[in-house]
């Protein structure tokens, strides 16, 4: 097997390569900015941070049966889209790390006539499959993209500033691709969730394709660098128990990627049941209470570009 070249990183939103260490779980060790605390993974492989990484991912995750039933089904985007219609009700939309293109189909299925949509990844395989399914996909890292004066009524990324080895540069050139009065949509897991708070090391979403763990400030910190936006909502969603019951029993490995995706379906598969209804009421309850507390499992972040 070749060995992987390891990239050390400064911190992802201030730069500083000031940091102490966290905590190590198997290959990943998570560091603290001695500056403005955010979390994140130093070193790094580098194949996380080409592509190549998720070419290899696509067949047994993002491509498996079960991720692909639970990222098509209709509840696997509820909350991201009552919040998009909520702020952009109509113009091109580019879906950042589209992955699949799950979003952009239920965005396109919903209001067939609103938007032109468009996904970029660099994950071959799944943007086969997001074609297939008729959305229209760039296969160009988002950065290198010239998009020729082009702009967007919104830009979206839903859980990808994770993955990112340089999540600033992703937001400055999501500023010169907006138009004036545009929205850019930020959700990403939450380090200060209950889940994380409850599991620590153990919580799988600290695994190695997450390269940064955000919490409500320091997200916040991170788009502060670009004075042309403003933060119209913040808010923290998702929650997910049975991720929580079992990561508590598990033994703090990683999960293997078949496991997750299974779980994915299962999720979706009992928001689907009917005869669960009284169960998601409740569920949405401690939902909304975790929301309200900033400890449910994402958080979200809706920022305008000024000057209309
Ligand atoms: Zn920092």
């Amino acid at each position: 097997m070749k060995r992987e070249i390891v990239i050390s990183r400064a911190c992802p939103v201030c730069e500083s390569t000031d940091f102490t260490g966290l905590f190590q779980k198997q290959v990943l060790q998570l560091v603290r900015c001695a500056d403005c605390r955010t979390v994140y993974v130093n070193p790094v492989e580098e194949s996380l941070t080409t592509g190549e990484f998720y070419d290899r991912l696509a067949t047994p995750f993002y491509l498996s049966p079960a991720k692909l039933e639970s990222d098509y089904s209709p509840v696997r985007f509820q909350r991201e889209l009552k919040l998009f219609r909520r702020f952009c009700r109509s113009g091109p939309v580019l879906d950042v790390g589209c992955s699949t293109g799950a979003f952009l189909f239920q965005l396109k299925t919903m209001f067939p006539t609103d938007y032109d949509v468009t996904g970029v990844d660099v994950v071959g395989p799944a943007l086969d499959y997001a074609e297939k399914q008729g959305v229209h996909v760039l296969r160009e890292s988002y950065l290198k993209k010239d998009f020729q004066g082009r702009t967007f009524a919104a830009v979206t990324f839903w859980a990808v500033l994770e993955h990112l080895l340089n999540p600033r540069a992703f937001l400055a050139k999501t500023v010169s691709l907006l138009s004036p009065g545009g929205f850019c949509f930020v959700l990403v897991p939450n380090f200060q969730s209950l889940a994380v708070r409850l599991l620590g090391a153990k919580y799988r979403y600290i695994f190695p394709q997450h390269l940064n763990y955000f919490t409500g400030s320091t997200l916040k910190r991170l788009v502060e660098a670009y004075p042309e936006f403003q933060i119209v909502y913040a808010g923290s969603t998702h929650f997910n128990p049975i991720v929580i019951l079992q990561d508590f029993r598990g033994r703090g490995q990683f999960v293997s990627d078949e496991e997750r995706a299974e779980l994915l379906k299962r999720t979706t598969g009992y928001k689907q049941n009917p005869l669960l209804k009284p169960f998601k009421l409740a569920l949405a309850g401690v939902e909304a209470l975790l929301g309200g507390l900033n400890l449910a499992d994402n958080i979200v972040l809706v920022l305008q570009k000024t000057g209309r």
